[in-house]
C-alpha cells in the first residue's frame, strides 16, 4: 500500500500572474488525508475552496482555469503537475489573486517549494486510477488516448510549421525522479507573432523572456534552451498537470499528438465518464492489484 502524502509544513512564494501581470502570493499548506488538492482565494474573504477536479473546470484559453460559485483560479496546470508528480495528495493552495504565479514558466520553482516544505506520509491509502481498456478522443489531427500499462507513462508528439520544432516526440515514464530532472524545468513557449495579439486581448501582460520561450521566425529570442526538445517536454508537463484533474494518480500510458489544454481537460472529464475503462486500486505498481471498486458501478467520489 502507498500512503497518501501531504506537506510537512506550510511554504509560500511571490510571483506574477502571466496574463494579469499582477503580483501574487502563493502558499501551500498541509491538509488532512482525502482532502485532495484545493485552491482558496484569500483576497475574496470567506473560505470558499475550489477543488482541483474536472467538475470545476472553467475557461480554457491558453491555460487551465477552475471555478466554483464566484471563485476562479487560473493557470493551475504547472503547479498541479509538480504536486502530483511529487506524490502530494492533499494540499491547500492559497492565492491572493486569480492567477497561480507563472514563476519561470516551468514547474521547477514549485518542485523547489515542495522539497523545501518537505513531505509527510499520512495514515490513509493512496488510490490510483488504473486504466483497464483504452480511452481515446480526437479532434481533427489532435489526438489523445490512454492505454493500459503497469506504470504512468506519457508519449507526446508535436508538430509546427517552424524550423525549430517541426516535429518533436518523447516517451517518458513519469516518476518523481524523472519528472524533476527531465520535465519540470521545461518552460512554456509562445510565438513572437502571437505575443502582440495576446497583448491586444489583455493577455500575457506579465509575459517576458523571464517566463517563456519566445520563438521568432528562425530561432528563440531567449539565450538558450534548457533541453534541445524543451517544447515537447513542456507539453508533457502540461498534460500531467491537466490529467491531475481526474482527482487520482493515473496508471496507464497517455499518448497525445498536437493536443493542448482544451483537449487534455476534455479528456480528463471523459475518463471519469467511462467508468468501465478503469478501476480504483491501492497499489501503484504491483501487477496483483486489489480492486477497491468494481468498474462500471458508479463514478468515483470526489471532493466537491
Ligand atoms: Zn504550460
Amino acid at each position: 500500500m502507498d500512503a497518501q502524502r501531504t506537506l510537512r509544513r506550510q511554504i509560500s512564494c511571490v510571483g506574477i500572474g502571466l496574463h494579469s501581470g499582477n503580483k501574487v502570493n502563493l502558499s501551500l499548506k498541509p491538509a488532512a488525508a482525502d482532502f485532495g488538492i484545493r485552491f482558496r482565494r484569500t483576497d475574496l474573504g470567506g473560505d470558499h475552496e475550489v477543488p482541483a477536479t474536472v467538475h470545476h473546470l472553467a475557461g480554457i484559453q491558453l491555460a487551465t482555469g477552475l471555478a466554483r460559485n464566484e471563485v476562479t483560479v487560473e493557470t493551475v496546470e504547472h503547479l498541479l503537475a509538480a504536486l502530483v508528480s511529487m506524490n502530494i495528495d492533499n494540499v491547500l493552495v492559497e492565492l491572493n489573486s486569480p492567477e497561480v504565479p507563472i514563476m519561470d514558466g516551468s514547474a521547477a520553482p514549485f518542485i523547489y517549494l515542495i522539497q523545501e516544505a518537505g513531505m509527510k506520509q499520512q495514515a490513509a491509502a493512496r488510490k490510483f486510477l488504473k486504466i483497464v481498456r483504452p480511452i481515446a478522443i480526437s479532434r481533427g489531427d489532435k489526438r489523445i488516448a490512454l492505454y493500459p500499462s503497469d506504470h504512468f507513462k506519457v508519449t507526446y508528439s508535436i508538430s509546427y510549421d517552424h524550423p525549430l520544432l517541426r516535429h518533436q516526440s518523447r516517451t517518458l515514464r513519469i516518476t518523481e525522479e524523472s519528472f524533476v530532472e527531465q520535465v519540470a524545468p521545461a518552460r512554456t513557449f509562445t510565438f513572437l507573432k502571437d505575443v502582440e495579439m495576446l497583448r491586444q486581448n489583455g493577455l500575457a501582460l506579465g509575459g517576458s523572456l523571464e517566463n517563456a520561450i519566445v520563438l521568432g521566425e528562425t530561432g528563440v529570442l531567449n539565450n538558450a534552451l534548457r533541453f534541445e526538445d524543451e517544447f515537447v517536454r513542456h507539453k508533457i508537463l502540461d498534460a500531467v498537470g491537466d490529467l491531475a484533474l481526474v482527482g487520482y494518480p493515473v496508471i496507464g500510458h497517455l499518448v497525445a499528438h498536437r493536443a493542448g489544454h482544451a483537449l487534455h481537460t476534455e479528456f480528463a472529464a471523459k475518463i471519469l465518464e467511462e467508468t468501465d475503462a478503469w478501476r480504483l486500486v491501492e497499489v501503484g505498481t504491483d501487477a496483483a492489484l486489489p480492486v477497491l471498486m468494481p468498474s462500471g458501478r458508479r463514478a468515483p467520489r470526489l471532493a466537491n
